[in-house]
């Protein structure tokens, strides 16, 4: 095939309408339910929350679950929960969203940046090992499209040199490691409730812990650091609190939670579908040499937020900007998931990070490309993603 075909050259496109890379599946029972609390006595931090908490909680096997306004507000009351401050270093991958590692800098902290692993590209525990200093108070490892992150490593360097063992698990609820639901494996977990993620509240997070001082800080942090809610207030008849910590108002709402319920309901659907599609895409891609799926780790059951291929670019005459425009022109909304976090002009500024400091990551991320993936996406669909990546792939592929 000749670059004329392709619809970035005016060629006809593989679809009309762009296929995004992410999207929320929501029915009529979630917009019953949210309907039913617009009528109730509660908008925020009522029955809702809780109901949506408890059964947070039970789905990832954590005996507490703290629902808070993103994934974002999530990481950052982990980090506030801990009293990390400045001085305190976390380690975090540099292969992540911008979020994993704000929400250190957000308490003055200083997050050090660890590289991955090769095949997987989740955090390396030797890369980890090697930055470990007197300053370090936790690794925040990241599972990273939903794989869940090489735990029993990364728990024997915690308890080794006595740090806290957090994970950023917004790719993936649903996950399994070696048997164990992510969320009861790390001292605190954070998941996001974006609209792209396994379920959505519109915005929302969750942090799941074991813990039960640690869960009751996080609840204080997310109203203001007040020992009791407006509620708890009511409810006794008394107007008093006390503030016992700086906190935020990262509450969310009844609202959300009554969307988020009636979506966990539906998790089990959703991570089926994902997986349907993944194999789908692993199988179509068996041959292809230009490109390689991620490796996925053993022992482990995948939650495919995302499905990132990456470009075997010394088989390509171009490199993956052209490939991701190309396939953007044919309507599939590829996207790029993420661009070093240390080579954001904010780190390199702030924390003097510079590009060789993680060589892992920083090749990989030029190689990489997420594939749509998500619950509503059709057969059919499935379809035109395989073949757009096929016929932009053999306009590039190298002739031998
Ligand atoms: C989505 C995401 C976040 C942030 O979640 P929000 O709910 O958008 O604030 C943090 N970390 C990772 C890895 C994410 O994918």
């Amino acid at each position: 095939m000749s670059e004329k075909s392709l619809a970035l050259y005016g060629g006809s496109p593989v679809r009309s309408r762009l296929l995004p890379y992410g999207r929320q599946l929501l029915g009529n029972e979630e917009i019953a339910a949210v309907v039913a609390v617009l009528r109730s006595d509660w908008l925020t931090t009522g029955p809702k929350v809780s109901e949506f908490e408890a059964d947070f909680a039970a789905t990832v096997g954590a005996n507490y679950a703290v629902a808070v306004s993103s994934g974002t507000a999530a990481l950052h009351l982990m980090i506030a929960a801990l009293r990390f401050t400045a001085g305190d270093e976390v380690i975090v991958p540099a292969l992540t969203f911008v979020a994993s590692a704000n929400c250190v800098a957000y308490q003055h902290a200083t997050p050090v940046f660890a590289d991955v692993d090769p095949d997987t590209l989740l955090i390396d525990p030797k890369s980890v090992e090697r930055l470990i200093t007197p300053r370090t108070r936790a690794i925040l490892a990241v599972d990273y499209t939903g794989a869940p992150c090489n735990y029993f490593i990364l728990r024997e360097l915690a308890e080794h040199y006595h740090l806290a063992l957090l994970a950023d698990s917004c790719h993936a609820l649903g996950a399994y490691y070696h048997g164990r639901a992510i969320g009861s494996v790390a001292d605190l977990t954070a998941f996001s409730l974006h609209p792209v993620k396994h379920i959505t509240a519109g915005e929302g997070g969750v942090i799941t812990t074991d813990n039960a001082e640690l869960a009751q800080r996080l609840r204080i942090l997310r109203s203001h650091g007040i020992t009791t809610d407006y509620r708890e207030r009511e409810q006794r008849g008394v107007w008093e609190y006390q503030m016992v910590e700086l906190g935020f108002n990262y509450r969310i709402t009844d609202i959300q939670c009554a969307l988020a319920l009636a979506q966990l309901r539906r998790l089990p659907d959703f991570l089926q579908r994902r997986r349907a599609i993944a194999r789908n895409y692993r199988l179509a891609f068996a041959d292809f040499p230009e490109l390689t799926p991620l490796a996925e780790p053993v022992n482990t059951n995948h939650a495919y937020h995302l499905y990132v291929i990456r470009l075997n670019l010394s088989r390509l005459t171009v490199g993956r900007n052209t490939i991701f425009r190309a396939l953007r022109a044919e309507g599939i909304g590829v996207n790029v998931h993420y661009a070093p976090v240390h080579l954001h002009p904010y780190y390199q500024r702030i924390y003097h990070t510079h590009s060789g400091q993680c060589p892992i990551a920083e090749s990989a991320a030029s190689e990489i490309l997420s594939l749509p993936i998500f619950p509503g996406m059709t057969d059919s669909d499935i379809a035109d993603v395989i073949r757009a990546v096929q016929k932009v792939i053999s306009v590039y592929t190298v002739s031998h």
